[in-house]
């Protein structure tokens, strides 16, 4: 993933003729910090070695930002790919952020509470020193969520000695986190489909969306996706899909998952595996999963006409090099998911002013800087003939290079 992450930025780079030497310490991250420590299970029994990450890419913008991810097979190459995605994401909505992104390497579906907890708190101390509401801010991601983050602000609170909301965002409300982050990622895409029509020439009201992933990200997508009219006929998660062409009833999905912990079972659709929800006949396609489910061997299935990446990395390089040559619309991870981001920066000011802002305030921000960013990239891929992954990453190395160019070189 890092070397796909730095051979996309190396492309972009000599297609934009950007001055080799600024591309040469964009090309790496800044601070990478790997820690190992020490984790007991309930029983008491053993006492494991958990490997955790925290890569910073950029810290010429301001602090950097990105979320925590806890996965069993995270490490450090996909920690330091993410993070340089994470810098070209606050860049294309214009947050002063630069990009980061942790891991911890463990399966947080198979451990109670207490031991998520444990391992939070653990990872946080590890980390204390390189993270600070002015310094590095963690957000959630895979496998994380506002209770984690509560935890983790808890953690760095109780280490200063006093309340620190700002340290984190994604956080529950009632600790200073704002309202509509939850569903910010999954708005952010949702208010990108008319745009994405258009570019296409297809009516961008009332079209058939499918959704890889019923985490944070595709969750709220099928419900923004649904309350702005159009028709979500699948949704999968890592037990599978579920398939239903006359519409899902998502309120009733995420019930039964909020039961049952997966999909798997739900008794009002038909069942269906995650590669059949991918090539399934649809208008949109929304991967909200993980990375590089888009690839060589399902890329040729696709049907859907446009793509709303709402996973980071969803669509490897093979898998994006056939979509095109299909003429598959594309809107890249590092635009369409940026509303995260986006309300997470929103969350920081409110914290930082201690002045929180309404939902319609938020929300209409919201969708103000996603549809301007998309309008910008879009502009970009036509004045420059090329795709819109292409277009971000002009848009957001450019704006970082700027920055770095005019602040010099130290000492
Ligand atoms: P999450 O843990 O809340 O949900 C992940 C979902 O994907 C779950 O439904 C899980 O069952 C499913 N899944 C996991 N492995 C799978 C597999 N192999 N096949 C099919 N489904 C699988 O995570 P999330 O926060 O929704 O994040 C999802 C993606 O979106 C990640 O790539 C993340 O980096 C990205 N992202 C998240 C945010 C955010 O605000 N949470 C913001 C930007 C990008």
């Amino acid at each position: 993933m890092y070397h796909d992450a730095v051979g996309q930025f190396d492309r972009v780079a000599e297609l934009m003729g950007l001055d080799k030497n600024v591309a040469a310490r964009l090309r790496v991250p800044q601070k990478s910090t790997i820690v190992a420590f020490p984790f007991r299970r309930d029983t008491y029994k053993d006492v494991e070695t958990i490997f955790g990450y925290r890569v910073q890419h950029l810290t010429t913008m301001g602090p950097t930002k990105g979320g925590i991810r806890y996965a069993p097979d995270v490490n450090l190459g996909e920690v330091a790919a993410l993070a340089m995605l994470m810098t070209w994401k606050c860049a294309i909505v214009g947050v002063p952020f630069g990009g980061a992104k942790g891991g911890v390497r463990i399966d947080p579906m198979q451990l109670s509470r207490a031991e998520l907890q444990r391992v939070t708190r653990r990872y946080t101390m590890e980390i204390i020193n390189v993270i600070g509401p002015e310094k590095d801010i963690p957000a959630p991601d895979l496998g994380t969520n506002e209770q984690v983050m509560a935890w983790l602000m808890d953690t760095y609170s109780q280490y200063v000695g006093h309340a620190v909301p700002a340290i984190v965002t994604g956080k529950p409300p009632a600790l200073g986190g704002s309202v509509a982050r939850r569903e910010a990622t999954g708005r952010g895409l949702v208010f990108l489909i008319p745009q994405a029509a258009n570019a296409i020439g297809l009516d961008g009201n009332g079209l058939d969306v499918a959704i890889h992933g019923f985490g944070n990200v595709g969750l709220y997508a099928a419900i923004a996706a649904q309350q702005a009219g159009h028709k979500v006929i699948a949704v999968s998660d890592i037990s599978g899909g579920i398939y239903n062409p006359d519409g899902i009833d998502v309120p009733s999905a995420q019930k039964w998952v909020q039961e049952h912990k997966y999909l798997e079972g739900y008794p009002e659709a038909d069942h269906i595996t995650n590669e059949q929800l991918l090539g399934l006949e649809c208008d949109v396609l929304i991967p909200a999963a993980v990375q590089g489910v888009i690839n060589t061997d399902t890329a040729r299935d696709v049907k859907a006409r446009i793509i709303i990446e709402g996973a980071n990395n969803p669509t490897t390089i093979e898998g994006d090099e056939i979509l095109r040559e299909r003429e598959v619309f594309i809107v890249p991870d590092i635009l369409a998911n940026a509303g995260g981001v986006t309300v997470s920066y929103f969350e920081w000011v409110q914290d930082v002013q201690k002045y929180f802002w309404t939902e319609n305030e938020t929300v209409a921000r919201l969708r103000e800087i996603m549809t301007k960013a998309f309008d910008d990239v879009y502009s970009i891929s036509i004045s420059e003939n090329v795709d819109m992954r292409t277009a971000a990453l002009i848009k957001g190395i450019k704006r970082v290079a700027d920055a770095k160019l005019v602040r010099g070189v130290f000492p």
